[in-house]
């Protein structure tokens, strides 16, 4: 995922935003309140679109996985699910699971993972309002 750079020191003495030569108290940071907004917009900004493309990859992870989860399928290879576009890097929670195995979970879906596979998929808890009720399996009666 790319990364994205803000400036957040002024050791060189210049405007965060236009690098206008600052002049005033020592901890000034920008040369005017508009190059102030312009800096703290854009950081939200980028913050916001940060944000979006890690939902977006959580929820196709959280698709393939109840695709999965549909298919009553409990376990797949790394290179199948990367070739179906899972991000293994994006979960919404992690813990050590029982028998020392590492689980992971995309909202209401959880599993195990190896740097080879992922197993134990199921369900934990209700589930997400990322899919529709009537097309959630129930794990068991
Ligand atoms: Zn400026």
């Amino acid at each position: 995922m790319k990364k994205y750079k803000i400036i957040e020191n002024r050791e060189d003495g210049r405007c965060l935003e236009c690098g206008a030569v600052l002049s005033g108290r020592p901890d000034k940071k920008y040369c005017c309140s508009s190059c102030k907004n312009h800096h703290n917009n854009r950081k939200r900004d980028l913050a916001i679109k940060f944000q979006g493309k890690t939902m977006t990859l959580l929820w196709r992870n959280h698709q393939i996985l109840e695709f999965f989860l549909r298919k009553r399928v409990t376990h797949a290879k790394m290179e199948d699910l990367e070739m179906m576009g899972f991000s293994r890097e994006v979960v919404t929670a992690h813990r050590q699971g029982c028998n020392g195995h590492k689980e992971f979970s995309c909202f209401d879906i959880a599993y195990y993972q190896t740097p080879r596979k992922i197993f134990n998929i199921h369900r934990n808890g209700e589930p997400s309002p990322l899919v529709k009720s009537s097309s959630v399996p129930r794990d068991k009666p």
